[in-house]
């Protein structure tokens, strides 16, 4: 499909558009051709925009029911515009149409959530003498920095999530998905204070001014474990208090009584939607060996029905992998699976040194292997440095939640995988993260805690 791209949305800062004569390609993925240019954010542009968010800390901070009434507001702009910003998705991430539109019903969803969301003060003391209260705060100006995968709805959540509390906010998406989120950008200066929200794009290098940026005073990152170390460096000097979701090699273990047709279902849906680009798509499938040949083929059934093709194709079902330095190294590593013994069912056979298995693929490739007792499944799941998500599955609830609960993992699901929902916490163990996102604990997440005590008399 040919078409020709009319959008052109530029940077948000201070409530307004902002000019720059730096550019950027953007790539649709489902032709490798150049279809778009974004604009980019040279540093007087990002300092800019951190002095109006600085400005607009205070009054936001103050009023939170127009914080309440912000997020409605935009989560029903959102919807608005779903078409708009699902194409563009779709051109610039390569995802089917239906699941851009998907993505942005969940960014609003979230935003909804959020509205509602309390965070209460505590009373820490009231008796006779004293009285004391834990109240959160604000921190001030956040910089959420975005991946290339769901750059709506985990931009959206990050966003949102900081406004709630009282924050402002410096917005950075992925240089290979920029388009969708300056366009959400410029629906947002309509619908908030000048400088609340401000939306920059940019190449790896304005991520990182943005994190030593002495006014940004949190870091929400969303991405890969590389860049999160490097973040986590990069503000040590200043103390910016930071959340990081990092990368994820999700186990999904089977149970000898699992259901076959069950676990598979779930199981495909959840590793190949995005075409298995999700931080918390099962990655690796660790299964009893009296199921193990009836789930390769049970995965395999459902693997011959996808159709690949331009995610803008209604009869689509898998999108191209976003970029070419990721389908290379998810070639690679099938490839190498293969020359160390693996056999393509999916993958199957292949050991738990291989990088298939050791590694994160970030895409349509996943790894089954079989396990002769559970307490050898669990050392397998728990064998690296990985903590995001995991799964057990099984027909008997309270023995596979007493496996999920051994996992050491931040999210363990029983008979499901990637069941991600606003009111959960997210988070990742070992070097899936740093932080929580989701629920209560995400709005703790963007706030600190100041104390506060009085006498009675
Ligand atoms: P990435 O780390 O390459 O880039 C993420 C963002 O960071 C981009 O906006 C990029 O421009 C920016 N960036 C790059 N270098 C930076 C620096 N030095 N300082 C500040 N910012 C910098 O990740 P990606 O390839 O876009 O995303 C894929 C990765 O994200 C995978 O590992 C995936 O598992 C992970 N991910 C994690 C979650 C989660 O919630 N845990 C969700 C989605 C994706």
């Amino acid at each position: 499909m040919t078409r020709t791209y009319e959008e052109q949305p530029s940077l948000t800062i201070d409530g307004a558009g902002a000019e720059t004569t730096e550019r950027t390609e953007v790539v649709n993925p489902a032709s490798g051709e150049v279809f778009a240019t974004a604009p980019a954010a040279t540093p007087e542009l990002l300092d800019r925009a951190v002095r109006a968010s600085v400005a607009a800390f205070p009054a936001w901070e103050r009023d939170e029911d127009a914080r309440r009434t912000a997020l409605r507001t935009i989560a029903g702009a959102l919807v608005d515009a779903t078409d708009r910003i699902a194409v563009t998705l779709t051109l610039e991430q390569g995802k089917p149409l239906a699941e851009s539109k998907g993505e942005v019903a969940a960014a609003a969803g979230w935003l909804e959530y959020l509205a509602n969301l309390e965070l209460p003060a505590q009373v820490v003391q009231d008796d006779e003498r004293v009285y004391s209260r834990a109240v959160r705060r604000a921190i001030g100006p956040v910089a959420a920095i975005a991946p290339w995968n769901y750059p709506i709805f985990i931009g959206m959540a990050k966003v949102g999530t900081a406004l709630r509390a009282g924050n402002t906010v410096v917005w950075k998406p992925s240089p290979f998905t920029p388009l969708s989120t300056l366009i959400v950008g410029e629906l947002l200066r309509d619908l908030l204070p000048a400088g609340v929200v401000n939306v920059l794009a940019g190449g790896d290098e304005l991520g990182a001014w943005m994190t030593t940026h002495p006014q940004i005073r949190k870091v929400s990152f969303t991405g890969s474990i590389a860049t999160g170390k490097k973040i986590a460096a990069a503000t040590a000097g200043d103390l910016k208090r930071l959340t990081l979701e990092l990368g994820g090699n999700d186990a999904a273990i089977v149970l000898d009584d699992a259901d076959v047709e069950f676990v598979a279902e779930g199981l495909f849906a959840a590793a190949f939607s995005s075409a298995g680009q999700a931080c918390v798509a099962p990655k690796r499938v660790y299964v009893d060996r009296s199921l193990y040949a009836d789930v390769v083929d049970a995965l395999v059934a459902r693997a011959e029905k996808v159709v690949v093709g331009n995610g803008l194709e209604p009869e689509t079902t898998m999108g191209p992998l976003n970029n070419a330095a990721q389908r290379d190294r998810v070639d690679e590593l099938v490839t190498g699976a293969l020359a160390a013994g693996a056999r393509a069912a999916t993958v199957t056979g292949a050991g738990d040194d291989t990088p298939i298995v050791a590694e994160e693929q970030f895409g349509p490739a996943l790894p089954v292997m079989p396990f002769d007792s559970v307490d050898e499944a669990v050392r397998r799941a728990n064998g690296t440095m990985y903590g995001l998500g995991s799964s057990v599955w099984g027909s008997d609830l309270d023995r596979a939640t007493a496996v999920a609960e051994r996992l050491e993992a931040g999210n363990c699901w029983v008979n499901s995988h990637r069941d991600i929902a606003p009111h959960q916490p997210f988070s990742g163990r070992k070097w899936s993260g740093l932080g929580v996102e989701g629920g209560v604990w995400g709005l703790e997440d963007v706030t600190d805690v100041q104390f506060i005590r009085r006498p009675k008399h």
